[in-house]
């Protein structure tokens, strides 16, 4: 099992200590638990991948403490700029040209590298106190729900990993939105997550374009979406037990129906009464908690001896999106190879 550290002065550092030395640290982020390493230490980041069981070709996010922290690993354009002066500390990873300091290792051999400034307290401690940029993918077995308490770090990767930074459940739930801002003329979002792409939109006065993945017929995703967005596997984030995303929200007369064996899942609180087992994430409806409860939700029905999980989409906008895209990819029914 795992040390965990509740995060006092001296845990902070003891644990910059085993970082600068080349170990890893899970640390909690406001989007998901990280798996972190020293981000200019190839060999650190080597380790990230055998903990996780991640595949070489899917690269890392490098969290950094400050915009001047970032000008190390990354070339800013006046694009990047403005989100990085709108939404850092935050759940926005940009993906920019990468300095020759950062490791091949942690862009998986590309010439970018995606760069962001976590809002969380304790990560920004850590940060700071370490002197080091960290790269830090989630920290769960790779493929498995992301963890948004130090407990599920604990049940995933605790007999692989020496220490978990506790910092209590995530606020936001889902991972960073991840935007490629090359081409300040055509923003292009990789992944929604915990910035809306509204919200960019509206920082940067044009529309901003959501990469759809293209996948072929019976396949995963296809050539060209692997090299613009490494790693998005269609298959992710998934329970053991089987998960189905409906196309549409369930109707009252659903819900009225007893499924036995079935557990199902609804964005709101029903508004007539239910058969059992029909569960929801946010009584009131409201994405940013539904995001929040999401992932603890999956697991503890995973546990729950269910022999399937069947959810509705969210509303397909705000943090929606990016709800959807975890729920679409957790049910998704084979990894690309
Ligand atoms: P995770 O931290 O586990 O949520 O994964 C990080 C994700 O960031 C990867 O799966 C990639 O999709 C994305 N990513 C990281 N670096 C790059 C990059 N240089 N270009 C495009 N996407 C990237
Ligand atoms: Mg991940």
């Amino acid at each position: 099992m795992a040390t965990i550290h509740s995060g006092s002065a001296a845990d902070l550092d003891f644990l910059a200590d085993i970082l600068r030395s080349g170990g890893l640290v899970a640390v909690p982020t406001e989007t998901v638990y990280g798996l972190a390493a020293h981000a200019l230490d190839a060999e650190a980041c080597r380790r990230i991948f055998e903990a996780k069981g991640r595949p070489a070709y899917d690269p890392l996010i490098v969290h950094v403490a400050s915009r001047v922290a970032a000008d190390s690993v990354a070339t800013f354009n006046a694009a990047a700029a403005t989100l990085a002066e709108r939404f850092w500390p935050g759940p926005l990873t940009l993906i920019l040209p990468k300095k020759a300091c950062v490791p091949d290792i942690v862009t998986s051999g590309r010439p970018t590298v995606a760069v962001r400034v976590p809002a969380h307290p304790l990560m920004r401690a850590l940060l700071e106190s370490s002197g080091l940029p960290l790269a830090a993918p989630s920290a769960n077995p790779f493929g498995y729900i992301s963890p948004t308490t130090a407990a599920h770090v604990q049940a995933g990767l605790g007999d692989r990993i020496g220490h978990i930074l506790d910092g209590g459940p995530c606020t936001i739930g889902v991972e960073s939105t991840i935007i490629d801002v090359r081409d300040a003329t055509d923003p292009v979002v990789l992944r929604p997550g915990g910035v809306a792409i509204e919200a960019l939109a509206e920082a940067l006065g044009r529309p901003v374009r959501v990469h759809q993945p293209a996948p072929k017929p019976g396949a995963g995703l296809v050539e060209a979406e692997a090299e613009l967005a490494p790693g998005m596997l269609e298959r992710h984030y998934s329970p053991r037990t089987p998960l189905e995303l409906r196309a549409a929200p369930f109707t009252a007369a659903d819900l009225r129906t007893p499924a036995p064996g079935i557990v199902r899942v609804c964005f709101s609180r029903p508004a007539a009464e239910a058969a059992p087992d029909v569960r929801f994430l946010s009584a009131s409806g409201d994405a940013a908690e539904a995001a929040r409860a999401l992932f603890a939700l999956l697991r503890d029905l995973d546990g729950a001896g269910f022999e399937r999980i069947v959810i509705e989409p969210a509303p397909p906008t705000g943090l929606g999106l990016a709800i959807n895209d975890r729920l679409r990819r957790a049910a998704a029914k084979s990894a690309r190879t």
